[in-house]
């Protein structure tokens, strides 16, 4: 079974990918921010009883040395008192002192009389070397230490509290003051510094736990930073490619709308260029599809018309030569009758001729892509007269003029152009206006201006009307005169007037209304010679 595969938008995939490597990149750097603060707070927590007994030293060292100081100001002070009552009442001031952690002071002297024990004045009642505790003989030890060095010692041992027999570890600080030959010690019990240390832990811990949620309100916040920041992205480079697929699209329709922006991804700009090119060059091949098509289509079409047009037009001249031929050959046939078929077959033949001729001009044409121009330098009044020259006979049956305007101040009446064709033109025109025209003149002429030269043919006939001024250039277009007159023709002649105006160059019109005659216009820009190579 084929698996359907889920299609996601760009956006959401930019958004996904984003926030997942940014989301593990913060992950990873929050764990190690929160691991470095955990070791530290761990390593400060060792250090907390460290810490503590240095302090706690730190204060019972200063409490000897108090003590001592007190004892040398007041020998100074009291000096007319005699020294036992002094020494008496310090003795008896340090064995009522208690201080932190189950501390107080305690005095010997240096053979082991106590003079201060377990904080009561003991006086010549013991001696610390009948003690029997192993602790009790080591401190003494050290006291003799301290009390022959000029320094204070300090020793960590088991002894027990006052009133109580369980021995539990303690600090003391001893120094001798020999002047009296007196040991004083301060001390206090370690396991009472735990409270304190709990308290500098649970501080610690306290710390710790804030700190880990000050990390977590960064991560949050940085989270929602990126969260936005990764729309914003996303949004960004959806908008770009929303843009890029809407100039795709109308690239794709042709349309004129399509421009190109500047995008903001570089890769972006290329595909659209690539893209362009590609959409230019297929419409470049259908166009040329398309004329090509359109070529084949006229062909075919002309080739129908024919078939449609001019087999009638064809059959009714023919008709009339074989007809009248036949009744040439009757016996009793007066001159006069011989005369008119003769007429008939004659002017069948030369409109089948012409017909002829514009029905292979114009496949002669479609056929061939360019027809080769005999360019040449000419005098424009001889054309004309060579159009009036041909076209007198005809108007002199029918008993209409044919005039030529011709300028003759004006010395501008050369032109350089294919003459064969402009002689073709003007014919066909001349030949036409004769026809439409049943009673008056036709003028022809020109006028020549900077541009091109501007020649007219206009006749006093029947006229066109406006609606039909176009389409008498189409293929086969005829107005439809036949409430007037059944007019010859096959309705190719201005369709190959016109092309043949476009080959020199031009353009053709005309200006017409029924009842009042037709001009036909037509321009042949100027030009010079071409030069002739050797
Ligand atoms: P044809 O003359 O063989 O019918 P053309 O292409 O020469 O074909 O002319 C097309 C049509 O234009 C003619 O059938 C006619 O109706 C109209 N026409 C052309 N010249 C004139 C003119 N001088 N006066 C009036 N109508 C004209």
């Amino acid at each position: 079974m084929a698996r359907k595969t889920k299609d996601m938008s760009i956006r959401r995939m930019l958004i996904i990918s984003f926030v997942v490597i940014a989301f593990t990149l913060m992950s990873l750097l929050t764990g190690l921010w929160i691991y470095t603060e955990i070791t530290r707070t761990n390593r400060e927590k060792d250090m907390v009883i460290e810490t503590t007994l240095a302090k706690q030293k730190d204060k019972l060292k200063e409490r000897v040395e108090n003590v001592l100081a007190l004892i040398r100001t007041m020998r100074i002070e009291c000096d007319e008192q005699p020294v036992e009552l002094i020494q008496e009442s310090i003795l008896q001031w340090l064995a009522s002192l208690r201080f932190e952690y189950g501390g107080y002071y305690f005095v010997n002297k240096p053979d082991g009389t106590a003079l201060v024990f377990d904080g009561e004045r003991v006086d010549g009642q013991m001696n610390i070397l009948d003690m029997k505790d192993p602790n009790g003989k080591r401190l003494f030890d050290i006291e003799i230490e301290a009390y022959l060095s000029d320094n204070g010692r300090f020793m960590t041992y088991l002894f027990k509290r006052i009133n109580t027999d369980n021995p539990e570890p303690k600090i003391s600080y001893m120094k001798g003051f020999r002047d009296w030959n007196w040991i004083i010690g301060a001390g206090n019990y370690v396991e009472d510094y735990s409270a304190e240390i709990d308290r500098m832990n649970s501080e610690l811990r306290q710390n710790l736990r804030s700190k880990i949620l000050r990390i977590g309100g960064v991560f949050i916040f940085f989270s929602i930073l990126l969260v936005l920041f990764a729309h914003f992205g996303a949004n960004l480079i959806n908008n770009q490619i929303r843009k890029l697929n809407k100039y795709l699209k109308l690239l794709l329709n042709n349309s004129e709308e399509a421009t190109k922006e500047n995008y903001l991804v570089k890769e972006f700009n290329t595909f659209a260029d690539t893209f362009s090119s590609l959409i230019s060059g297929k419409n470049q091949a259908e166009m040329e599809l398309a004329e090509a098509l359109k070529k084949a289509e006229q062909s075919a079409n002309l080739k129908t018309a024919f078939v449609n047009n001019i087999s009638h037009e064809v059959r009714t001249p023919l008709n009339a030569i074989v007809g009248f031929s036949n009744l040439l050959f009757e016996n009793d046939l007066d001159p006069e009758k011989k005369k008119q078929y003769i007429e008939i077959i004659n002017e069948s033949a030369d409109h089948l001729l012409n017909m002829l001729n514009e029905i292979l001009y114009i496949s002669k044409h479609e056929s061939s892509d360019g027809i080769l121009l005999t360019l040449s330098e000419f005098a424009l009044p001889d054309l004309l007269m060579d159009v009036r020259n041909l076209f007198d006979p005809q108007c002199l049956l029918k008993g209409i003029n044919i005039i030529s305007i011709e300028n003759p101040e004006s010395t501008e009446n050369m032109l350089v152009t294919d003459r064969g064709k402009l002689l073709q033109i003007m014919n066909s025109l001349v030949s036409n206006a004769i026809k439409f025209t049943h009673t008056g003149r036709i003028k022809i002429g020109f006028e020549m201006s900077s541009q091109a030269c501007l020649f007219f043919v206009d006749d006093s006939g029947i006229g066109i009307p406006e609606e039909e001024h176009e389409k008498i250039f189409d293929r086969f277009y005829q107005v439809d005169h036949s409430l007037q007159k059944n007019y010859r023709g096959v309705g190719l002649g201005l369709n190959i007037t016109r092309k043949l105006v476009e080959m020199l160059g031009g353009k053709i019109w005309v200006k017409s209304k029924p009842g009042e005659g037709s001009t036909f216009y037509f321009t042949i820009p100027l030009k010079d010679l071409p030069d002739i190579e050797n």
